[in-house]
């Protein structure tokens, strides 16, 4: 077994701050906690952090990956271990305060900061421990796919994560988990073979296949709704070389069509992501090619070399490549290193659709060429394979036979475009949904879902998915103390 630890901070500015800590006087702390709270006895209770707005780091830490969520929460507890955890979830509880679970931050809708309540930030807490004869991992919640992809990697093994390797591995689990390997392995819940977690009243729970067997169902796809995962077990498999990298082809409807037909009628080993999108000024575009729309395709091939060239050929011959960084590769380098600072404000939508035809395919292309947004993106995201072998009723994420999931996304800067973005999202979505032409509603992925209402929730849980998570909500969470979510209620 070895056991790694990646550490955010350095020990010596942890020691630093608690004595920072120590030494303030009890009544400063006292002034920004809220009713019910005492800064100075959590700060002397707990094992981790406590960030108040008098510590000069609270900025940095309230804030999330998306940018247009300027929250003040009244305290962010960065938990060292699950006591933490369950001692902040019992106060929130007790002093009847807003409770927001943050991971890697990522929450497209905000969920992880709270305007006024107690921020539980899970950042701290990165432990992983692989066995490598078994083939299984614990994580700890608060590692990144990435982090997590590196440390697996060093083994030839891999859990297959998103597209990001700054998510965090606590929100995408729980929702379900879509990435380059999703046809070879499925979701990353197709690998999570148990959980532990901190309920509404507490409690640390074991929860696996025979162990609170319900839980685990919903954990699979609910979201944060059942409790604080503090460390997650995987299955792990043997990769070690894949051929994968991005392609850039040109966004005509007929690439785009092509391009989902290819990817759909490919190998189970080979997972694809469009991105159709103006080409960004990067060193590697020509610059003639400088805001052209593109496809940004994003390939993996989890097999070996040869095999992985004859299945990524089709896609470069679909035109002629304007880049073309597709390449043998050791797994964990999909995941570049990103730069901070990045915090993007974004109006987007969600949805499955059953085809993209040349309508489909022309409606993209136009609706992309009209947007007036600083940046404007479709995803399209190829599914099937693995995903689609596992029966719907086996875990709380019900969309397996879904084919495409498609994200239509504007960035911009000026709050005052938001109306204009918006608009154009929303008569992109329904273009879109309708051009699909799909008879069993648009659905979409919880993880993707922004603020949209329940009604949008339910259409992420279909079927007798939504009466079965509100019945384990109102079991384990019956005054929805995990409310700061895409929300399930309980059921009455
Ligand atoms: C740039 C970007 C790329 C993305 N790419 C992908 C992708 O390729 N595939 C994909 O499937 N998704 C993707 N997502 C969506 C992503 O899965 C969700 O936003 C996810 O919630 C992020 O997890 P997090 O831990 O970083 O987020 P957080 O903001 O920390 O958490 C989001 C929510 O999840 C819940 N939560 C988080 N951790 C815990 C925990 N330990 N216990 C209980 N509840 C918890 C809470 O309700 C929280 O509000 C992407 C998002 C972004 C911003």
């Amino acid at each position: 077994m070895q056991e790694t630890r990646i550490a955010s901070e350095p020990a010596t500015v942890l020691d630093g701050m608690k004595e920072d800590a120590e030494s303030k006087k009890e009544g400063s702390s006292d002034r920004f906690a809220p009713a019910g709270i005492s800064i100075p006895r959590l700060r002397a209770t707990l094992n981790g952090r406590v960030i108040t707005p008098e510590d000069a780091e609270y900025d940095s830490v309230r804030t999330v990956f998306y940018g247009g969520f300027d929250r003040r929460p009244a305290v962010i507890v960065r938990a060292a271990d699950p006591s933490d955890v369950s001692r902040v979830v019992l106060l929130a509880r007790e002093a009847g305060l807003e409770l927001a679970v943050r991971s890697g931050g990522h929450s497209v809708a905000g969920h992880s900061v709270s305007h006024g309540g107690i921020v539980l930030d899970l950042a701290d807490m990165r432990a992983l421990q692989i066995d490598t004869d078994r083939r299984t991992a614990w994580a700890q919640a608060g590692l990144t796919a990435g982090e997590y992809t590196a440390a697996a990697g060093a083994h030839g093994l891999a859990t297959g994560f998103g597209d990001t390797g700054s998510v965090g591995i606590g929100g995408i689990t729980l929702g379900g988990g879509i990435g380059y390997l999703i046809r070879k392995y499925g979701l990353t819940i197709d690998d999570l073979l148990a959980a532990d977690l901190v309920t509404a009243d507490g409690q640390l729970l074991r929860v696996d296949a025979e162990t609170h067997p319900d839980l685990f169902w919903a954990i699979r796809g609910g979201g944060g709704n059942f409790g604080v995962a503090t460390r997650f077990q995987f299955r792990l498999h043997p990769l070690e070389t894949i051929v994968g990298g991005m392609l850039l082809l040109p966004a005509t409807p007929e690439v785009i069509q092509s391009f989902v037909a290819g990817a759909e009628a490919a190998p189970d080993e080979l997972s694809a992501i469009a991105n159709i999108m103006p080409a960004p000024p990067m060193p590697f575009v020509p610059e003639e090619n400088h805001g052209r729309l593109v496809v940004m395709a994003m390939l993996v091939y989890a097999g070996g070399v040869e095999a992985g060239e004859r299945a990524v050929a089709p896609f470069r011959a679909l035109a002629t490549p304007i880049a073309d960084m597709v390449k043998p590769m050791r797994y964990p380098e999909i995941y570049p290193p990103e730069e901070g600072g990045f915090h993007p404000v974004a109006v987007a939508r969600t949805m499955f659709i059953d085809s993209v035809d040349r309508r489909t395919a022309e409606t993209i292309v136009d609706h992309l060429q009209a947007s007036t947004a600083q940046m404007a993106v479709t995803q399209l995201r190829v599914l099937g394979g693995a995903m689609a072998r596992v029966p719907v009723e086996a875990t709380a994420f019900a969309h397996r036979g879904r084919r495409v999931l498609a994200n239509v996304a504007a960035l911009y800067q000026n709050p005052g475009e938001a109306a204009v973005h918006e608009a154009w999202v929303s008569s992109f979505a329904a273009a879109l949904h309708h051009d699909s032409l799909s008879q069993s509603g648009a659905g979409v992925y919880v993880n993707f879902l922004g603020n949209e209402g329940e009604a949008r929730i339910r259409e992420a849980y279909p079927g007798p998915t939504w009466a079965r998570l509100r019945a384990i909500k109102a079991r384990y969470d019956p005054t929805n103390l995990f409310r700061l979510n895409q929300n399930i209620p309980p059921a009455k």
